[in-house]
Protein backbone atom coordinates (compact mmCIF):
# COMPACT_ATOMS: atom_id res chain seq x y z
CA UNK A 1 0.00 0.00 0.00
CA UNK A 2 2.81 1.91 -0.44
CA UNK A 3 1.64 4.68 -3.12
CA UNK A 4 -1.82 4.96 -2.01
CA UNK A 5 -0.87 8.73 -0.07
CA UNK A 6 0.23 11.96 -1.15
CA UNK A 7 1.19 14.55 0.93
CA UNK A 8 2.43 15.60 4.06
CA UNK A 9 0.15 13.95 6.19
CA UNK A 10 0.72 10.61 6.52
CA UNK A 11 -2.57 9.12 7.39
CA UNK A 12 -4.06 6.74 4.81
CA UNK A 13 -6.78 8.20 2.62
CA UNK A 14 -9.63 5.55 2.77
CA UNK A 15 -10.90 6.30 -0.60
CA UNK A 16 -7.82 5.32 -2.46
CA UNK A 17 -8.07 1.85 -1.05
CA UNK A 18 -9.54 -0.35 -3.61
CA UNK A 19 -11.52 -3.17 -1.92
CA UNK A 20 -8.86 -5.56 -1.47
CA UNK A 21 -6.45 -2.99 0.05
CA UNK A 22 -9.44 -2.13 2.50
CA UNK A 23 -10.31 -5.86 3.30
CA UNK A 24 -5.58 -5.80 4.13
CA UNK A 25 -6.21 -2.76 6.03
CA UNK A 26 -8.79 -4.62 8.32
CA UNK A 27 -7.13 -7.45 8.70
CA UNK A 28 -4.04 -5.36 9.62
CA UNK A 29 -6.60 -3.89 12.71
CA UNK A 30 -7.71 -7.78 13.73
CA UNK A 31 -11.23 -6.86 11.85
CA UNK A 32 -12.85 -9.89 9.75
CA UNK A 33 -13.93 -9.16 5.78
CA UNK A 34 -17.44 -8.35 6.21
CA UNK A 35 -15.97 -5.24 8.12
CA UNK A 36 -14.41 -4.80 5.09
CA UNK A 37 -17.58 -5.01 3.65
CA UNK A 38 -19.85 -2.52 5.46
CA UNK A 39 -17.15 0.16 5.36
CA UNK A 40 -16.48 0.15 1.58
CA UNK A 41 -20.41 0.01 1.28
CA UNK A 42 -20.37 3.65 3.11
CA UNK A 43 -17.68 5.21 1.14
CA UNK A 44 -18.72 3.68 -1.88
CA UNK A 45 -22.44 2.86 -2.01
CA UNK A 46 -23.89 5.59 -0.26
CA UNK A 47 -20.73 8.26 -0.13
CA UNK A 48 -20.95 8.92 3.42
CA UNK A 49 -17.27 10.22 4.52
CA UNK A 50 -18.77 11.22 8.32
CA UNK A 51 -16.94 7.90 9.90
CA UNK A 52 -19.55 8.94 13.16
CA UNK A 53 -22.28 8.21 10.60
CA UNK A 54 -21.80 4.72 10.05
CA UNK A 55 -23.72 2.81 12.57
CA UNK A 56 -23.11 -0.68 12.20
CA UNK A 57 -19.64 0.12 12.94
CA UNK A 58 -17.96 -0.48 16.17
CA UNK A 59 -17.26 2.17 18.14
CA UNK A 60 -13.53 0.84 18.44
CA UNK A 61 -12.98 0.07 14.76
CA UNK A 62 -14.61 4.03 14.19
CA UNK A 63 -12.05 5.42 16.56
CA UNK A 64 -9.46 3.76 14.49
CA UNK A 65 -10.56 5.07 11.79
CA UNK A 66 -10.91 8.79 12.95
CA UNK A 67 -7.46 8.59 14.12
CA UNK A 68 -5.26 6.61 11.18
CA UNK A 69 -7.70 7.68 7.70
CA UNK A 70 -8.90 10.59 6.67
CA UNK A 71 -11.96 10.32 4.55
CA UNK A 72 -12.21 13.87 3.07
CA UNK A 73 -10.07 14.20 -0.33
CA UNK A 74 -12.07 17.32 -1.87
CA UNK A 75 -13.81 20.20 -0.74
CA UNK A 76 -16.63 22.34 -2.89
CA UNK A 77 -15.78 25.78 -3.53
CA UNK A 78 -17.89 27.39 -6.05
CA UNK A 79 -21.08 26.06 -7.37
CA UNK A 80 -22.27 27.73 -10.73
CA UNK A 81 -25.48 27.11 -12.40
CA UNK A 82 -26.61 28.22 -15.56
CA UNK A 83 -29.42 30.12 -16.65
CA UNK A 84 -31.68 27.29 -17.89
CA UNK A 85 -31.11 25.17 -14.64
CA UNK A 86 -29.61 22.40 -17.20
CA UNK A 87 -26.06 22.41 -16.69
CA UNK A 88 -23.88 22.71 -12.82
CA UNK A 89 -20.26 23.65 -12.64
CA UNK A 90 -18.17 22.61 -9.68
CA UNK A 91 -14.91 24.20 -8.70
CA UNK A 92 -13.35 21.43 -6.29
CA UNK A 93 -10.62 22.45 -3.87
CA UNK A 94 -8.23 19.12 -2.81
CA UNK A 95 -6.11 18.72 0.17
CA UNK A 96 -3.46 20.54 -1.15
CA UNK A 97 -5.28 23.41 -1.84
CA UNK A 98 -5.44 22.44 -6.09
CA UNK A 99 -8.98 23.10 -8.18
CA UNK A 100 -10.61 20.95 -10.42
CA UNK A 101 -13.59 20.74 -11.77
CA UNK A 102 -16.86 19.00 -12.60
CA UNK A 103 -19.76 19.82 -14.56
CA UNK A 104 -23.00 18.07 -13.92
CA UNK A 105 -25.52 17.75 -16.87
CA UNK A 106 -29.40 17.32 -16.45
CA UNK A 107 -31.13 15.78 -19.62
CA UNK A 108 -34.53 15.38 -19.60
CA UNK A 109 -33.89 11.16 -20.51
CA UNK A 110 -30.85 10.79 -18.07
CA UNK A 111 -28.31 12.58 -16.07
CA UNK A 112 -24.24 12.97 -16.86
CA UNK A 113 -21.43 14.14 -14.88
CA UNK A 114 -17.98 15.44 -16.72
CA UNK A 115 -14.85 14.78 -14.10
CA UNK A 116 -11.46 16.13 -14.18
CA UNK A 117 -9.12 13.49 -14.18
CA UNK A 118 -5.35 15.45 -13.32
CA UNK A 119 -4.82 18.77 -11.81
CA UNK A 120 -3.78 21.03 -14.85
CA UNK A 121 -2.43 18.90 -18.05
CA UNK A 122 0.65 18.38 -19.89
CA UNK A 123 -1.01 18.20 -23.68
CA UNK A 124 -0.83 21.59 -24.67
CA UNK A 125 -3.47 21.31 -27.28
CA UNK A 126 -3.81 25.03 -28.28
CA UNK A 127 -6.88 25.82 -27.81
CA UNK A 128 -7.61 24.22 -24.64
CA UNK A 129 -7.88 26.14 -20.69
CA UNK A 130 -6.32 23.54 -19.33
CA UNK A 131 -3.29 22.79 -20.55
CA UNK A 132 -2.02 26.48 -20.74
CA UNK A 133 -0.27 25.76 -17.61
CA UNK A 134 1.07 22.93 -17.29
CA UNK A 135 0.72 19.31 -15.61
CA UNK A 136 0.67 19.90 -11.57
CA UNK A 137 -0.04 16.19 -10.84
CA UNK A 138 -2.02 13.35 -10.95
CA UNK A 139 -5.54 12.43 -9.31
CA UNK A 140 -5.91 9.92 -7.29
CA UNK A 141 -8.75 7.47 -7.76
CA UNK A 142 -10.42 8.28 -4.78
CA UNK A 143 -10.70 12.01 -5.69
CA UNK A 144 -12.10 10.99 -9.00
CA UNK A 145 -14.54 9.16 -7.05
CA UNK A 146 -15.50 12.11 -4.93
CA UNK A 147 -15.53 14.46 -7.82
CA UNK A 148 -19.14 12.61 -8.53
CA UNK A 149 -19.79 11.74 -5.07
CA UNK A 150 -19.39 15.88 -4.11
CA UNK A 151 -21.28 17.43 -7.07
CA UNK A 152 -24.27 14.39 -6.84
CA UNK A 153 -24.62 15.21 -3.09
CA UNK A 154 -24.37 19.95 -4.28
CA UNK A 155 -26.74 19.08 -7.41
CA UNK A 156 -29.08 16.61 -5.43
CA UNK A 157 -29.22 14.63 -7.95
CA UNK A 158 -27.31 10.87 -9.32
CA UNK A 159 -26.54 10.16 -12.48
CA UNK A 160 -25.59 6.88 -14.26
CA UNK A 161 -23.00 8.58 -17.17
CA UNK A 162 -19.57 9.29 -16.39
CA UNK A 163 -17.40 11.49 -19.23
CA UNK A 164 -13.77 11.92 -17.98
CA UNK A 165 -13.51 14.58 -20.44
CA UNK A 166 -12.67 17.40 -17.79
CA UNK A 167 -9.23 18.86 -17.14
CA UNK A 168 -6.19 16.60 -17.69
CA UNK A 169 -5.36 13.60 -19.73
CA UNK A 170 -7.15 10.95 -18.68
CA UNK A 171 -4.88 8.16 -20.83
CA UNK A 172 -1.36 10.34 -19.12
CA UNK A 173 -2.87 8.91 -15.50
CA UNK A 174 -3.69 5.21 -16.51
CA UNK A 175 -3.03 3.36 -13.27
CA UNK A 176 -5.51 5.85 -10.90
CA UNK A 177 -8.07 5.69 -13.95
CA UNK A 178 -8.15 1.89 -13.80
CA UNK A 179 -7.92 2.19 -9.90
CA UNK A 180 -11.08 4.53 -9.96
CA UNK A 181 -13.23 2.66 -12.54
CA UNK A 182 -12.69 -0.57 -10.62
CA UNK A 183 -14.06 1.09 -7.53
CA UNK A 184 -16.98 2.94 -9.40
CA UNK A 185 -17.72 -0.24 -11.02
CA UNK A 186 -17.57 -2.84 -7.85
CA UNK A 187 -20.79 -4.44 -7.21
CA UNK A 188 -20.36 -3.90 -3.53
CA UNK A 189 -19.70 -0.37 -3.54
CA UNK A 190 -21.75 2.06 -6.35
CA UNK A 191 -22.13 -0.64 -9.01
CA UNK A 192 -21.93 1.85 -12.03
CA UNK A 193 -22.18 0.24 -15.45
CA UNK A 194 -18.86 0.35 -17.05
CA UNK A 195 -20.96 1.04 -20.25
CA UNK A 196 -21.56 4.13 -18.74
CA UNK A 197 -18.26 5.48 -18.63
CA UNK A 198 -16.65 7.33 -21.54
CA UNK A 199 -13.06 8.65 -21.90
CA UNK A 200 -11.73 11.42 -24.40
CA UNK A 201 -7.91 11.06 -25.31
CA UNK A 202 -5.94 13.21 -26.89
CA UNK A 203 -4.19 10.29 -28.99
CA UNK A 204 -2.19 8.38 -26.46
CA UNK A 205 -2.10 5.64 -28.95
CA UNK A 206 -0.59 3.19 -26.98
CA UNK A 207 -2.56 3.60 -24.39
CA UNK A 208 -5.66 3.47 -26.46
CA UNK A 209 -4.40 -0.12 -26.87
CA UNK A 210 -4.27 -1.19 -23.80
CA UNK A 211 -7.94 0.73 -23.26
CA UNK A 212 -9.18 -1.74 -25.30
CA UNK A 213 -7.47 -4.72 -23.97
CA UNK A 214 -7.94 -4.18 -20.31
CA UNK A 215 -11.05 -2.29 -19.95
CA UNK A 216 -13.11 -3.22 -23.05
CA UNK A 217 -16.11 -2.25 -21.83
CA UNK A 218 -15.17 1.76 -21.90
CA UNK A 219 -16.26 4.01 -24.36
CA UNK A 220 -13.91 5.50 -26.17
CA UNK A 221 -13.81 9.72 -27.55
CA UNK A 222 -10.56 10.57 -29.57
CA UNK A 223 -9.84 14.30 -29.93
CA UNK A 224 -8.94 14.54 -33.49
CA UNK A 225 -10.14 18.06 -34.36
CA UNK A 226 -8.04 18.40 -38.18
CA UNK A 227 -8.43 15.97 -41.19
CA UNK A 228 -4.88 15.93 -41.53
CA UNK A 229 -1.20 16.20 -39.46
CA UNK A 230 -0.33 19.30 -41.26
CA UNK A 231 -3.48 21.25 -39.65
CA UNK A 232 -3.54 18.78 -36.36
CA UNK A 233 0.02 19.60 -35.31
CA UNK A 234 -0.87 23.18 -36.01
CA UNK A 235 -2.99 22.75 -32.63
CA UNK A 236 -1.99 19.35 -31.00
CA UNK A 237 1.36 18.69 -29.86
CA UNK A 238 0.58 15.25 -29.48
CA UNK A 239 0.46 15.09 -33.19
CA UNK A 240 4.33 15.24 -33.27
CA UNK A 241 4.09 12.03 -31.70
CA UNK A 242 1.78 9.81 -33.41
CA UNK A 243 0.51 10.73 -36.84
CA UNK A 244 -3.23 10.95 -37.55
CA UNK A 245 -3.50 7.79 -39.66
CA UNK A 246 -2.01 5.43 -36.37
CA UNK A 247 -4.31 7.69 -34.25
CA UNK A 248 -7.04 6.81 -36.43
CA UNK A 249 -5.92 2.76 -36.96
CA UNK A 250 -6.09 2.64 -32.80
CA UNK A 251 -9.53 3.47 -33.05
CA UNK A 252 -10.33 1.27 -35.55
CA UNK A 253 -8.22 -1.87 -33.71
CA UNK A 254 -10.44 -0.32 -30.62
CA UNK A 255 -14.05 -1.33 -32.54
CA UNK A 256 -12.14 -4.78 -33.33
CA UNK A 257 -11.90 -5.66 -29.99
CA UNK A 258 -14.32 -4.14 -28.09
CA UNK A 259 -17.34 -3.87 -30.58
CA UNK A 260 -18.56 -0.56 -29.42
CA UNK A 261 -18.56 2.30 -31.63
CA UNK A 262 -15.92 5.43 -31.14
CA UNK A 263 -16.72 8.91 -31.02
CA UNK A 264 -14.60 11.66 -32.53
CA UNK A 265 -14.11 14.61 -31.53
CA UNK A 266 -13.93 18.02 -33.71
CA UNK A 267 -13.85 21.60 -32.99
CA UNK A 268 -14.86 23.70 -35.40
CA UNK A 269 -12.26 26.26 -36.12
CA UNK A 270 -12.78 29.02 -38.05
CA UNK A 271 -11.29 29.21 -41.78
CA UNK A 272 -8.80 26.66 -40.09
CA UNK A 273 -10.34 23.00 -40.23
CA UNK A 274 -14.04 23.95 -41.80
CA UNK A 275 -14.44 24.29 -45.35
CA UNK A 276 -16.31 22.01 -47.32
CA UNK A 277 -12.87 20.37 -48.43
CA UNK A 278 -12.13 19.21 -44.54
CA UNK A 279 -15.48 17.84 -44.69
CA UNK A 280 -14.18 15.60 -47.59
CA UNK A 281 -11.00 15.12 -46.32
CA UNK A 282 -11.93 13.87 -42.75
CA UNK A 283 -14.57 11.49 -44.77
CA UNK A 284 -11.97 9.76 -46.42
CA UNK A 285 -10.16 9.31 -43.59
CA UNK A 286 -12.61 7.67 -41.59
CA UNK A 287 -14.65 5.79 -44.04
CA UNK A 288 -16.10 2.52 -43.17
CA UNK A 289 -15.29 2.86 -39.29
CA UNK A 290 -17.58 2.60 -37.25
CA UNK A 291 -17.92 6.23 -35.34
CA UNK A 292 -20.05 8.93 -34.38
CA UNK A 293 -18.07 12.35 -35.38
CA UNK A 294 -18.96 14.61 -32.46
CA UNK A 295 -18.41 18.67 -33.65
CA UNK A 296 -18.45 21.84 -31.73
CA UNK A 297 -18.05 24.85 -32.32
CA UNK A 298 -14.76 25.78 -30.74
CA UNK A 299 -15.28 27.60 -27.33
CA UNK A 300 -12.68 30.63 -27.87
CA UNK A 301 -11.02 30.22 -24.32
CA UNK A 302 -9.01 33.26 -23.66
CA UNK A 303 -6.13 34.73 -25.74
CA UNK A 304 -6.61 32.08 -28.09
CA UNK A 305 -6.20 33.42 -31.69
CA UNK A 306 -8.90 31.15 -33.43
CA UNK A 307 -12.49 31.69 -33.42
CA UNK A 308 -15.30 28.77 -33.44
CA UNK A 309 -17.12 28.42 -36.13
CA UNK A 310 -20.83 29.82 -36.61
CA UNK A 311 -23.76 26.89 -35.91
CA UNK A 312 -25.29 27.02 -39.55
CA UNK A 313 -21.30 26.43 -40.59
CA UNK A 314 -21.03 23.31 -38.21
CA UNK A 315 -24.78 22.22 -39.95
CA UNK A 316 -23.28 22.35 -42.95
CA UNK A 317 -20.47 20.26 -42.08
CA UNK A 318 -22.54 17.88 -40.71
CA UNK A 319 -24.50 17.61 -43.26
CA UNK A 320 -21.51 17.19 -46.05
CA UNK A 321 -20.10 14.63 -43.62
CA UNK A 322 -23.56 12.63 -43.59
CA UNK A 323 -24.03 12.64 -47.03
CA UNK A 324 -20.12 10.71 -47.02
CA UNK A 325 -21.95 8.07 -44.97
CA UNK A 326 -20.10 9.48 -41.82
CA UNK A 327 -22.97 10.14 -38.84
CA UNK A 328 -22.73 13.38 -37.03
CA UNK A 329 -23.78 15.81 -34.57
CA UNK A 330 -23.43 18.88 -33.77
CA UNK A 331 -22.78 19.46 -29.97
CA UNK A 332 -24.75 23.19 -28.81
CA UNK A 333 -21.93 23.62 -26.34
CA UNK A 334 -24.08 23.70 -23.21
CA UNK A 335 -23.60 26.24 -20.37
CA UNK A 336 -20.98 28.56 -21.92
CA UNK A 337 -23.03 30.91 -19.93
CA UNK A 338 -20.99 29.39 -16.12
CA UNK A 339 -17.65 28.95 -17.64
CA UNK A 340 -18.37 25.40 -18.85
CA UNK A 341 -15.60 24.57 -21.02
CA UNK A 342 -12.56 22.81 -19.82
CA UNK A 343 -10.31 24.68 -17.22
CA UNK A 344 -11.85 27.55 -17.48
CA UNK A 345 -13.20 27.98 -14.05
CA UNK A 346 -9.85 26.89 -12.19
CA UNK A 347 -7.69 29.26 -14.73
CA UNK A 348 -9.66 32.33 -13.56
CA UNK A 349 -9.20 31.09 -10.02
CA UNK A 350 -5.70 31.10 -10.49
CA UNK A 351 -5.33 34.75 -11.62
N1 LIG B 1 -7.46 15.32 -22.66
C1 LIG B 1 -8.64 14.74 -23.17
C2 LIG B 1 -9.92 15.12 -22.45
C3 LIG B 1 -10.11 16.53 -21.97
S1 LIG B 1 -10.86 17.77 -22.97
C4 LIG B 1 -8.78 15.04 -24.65
O1 LIG B 1 -7.96 15.76 -25.17
O2 LIG B 1 -9.67 14.51 -25.28
C5 LIG B 1 -12.40 17.21 -23.58
C6 LIG B 1 -12.65 17.72 -25.00
O3 LIG B 1 -12.82 19.14 -25.04
C7 LIG B 1 -11.51 17.41 -25.94
O4 LIG B 1 -12.03 16.97 -27.16
C8 LIG B 1 -10.85 18.76 -26.10
O5 LIG B 1 -10.07 18.84 -27.26
C9 LIG B 1 -12.05 19.66 -26.11
N2 LIG B 1 -11.76 21.08 -25.89
C10 LIG B 1 -10.83 21.64 -25.10
N3 LIG B 1 -10.86 22.96 -25.17
C11 LIG B 1 -11.85 23.26 -26.03
C12 LIG B 1 -12.39 24.48 -26.53
N4 LIG B 1 -11.90 25.65 -26.15
N5 LIG B 1 -13.42 24.41 -27.40
C13 LIG B 1 -13.93 23.23 -27.78
N6 LIG B 1 -13.49 22.04 -27.35
C14 LIG B 1 -12.44 22.07 -26.49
Amino acid sequence: MENIQHGTEEKLELYNLSYDELKAFMAEIGEKPYRAKQIYQWLFGKSVTDVDAMFNIPEKVRQILKERTVTELLKPETQLRSADGTTNKMLLKTRDGQFIETVFMKYKYRNSICISSQVGCRMGCTFCASGSQGLVRNLTSGEMCQEIFLTEKAVGAKTKNVVLMGIGEPLDNYENLKKFIENMTEETGRDMSRRAITLSTCGLVPMMARLAEELPQINLAVSLHAPNDRLRKQIMPIAHKYSIEETVAAVRKHFEITRRRSTIEYALIKGFNDSDAHAKELATLLRGMNCLVNLIPLNEAEGDEHRGSSLHTAERFRELLGGMHIPATVRHSLGSDIEAACGQLRLRKSK
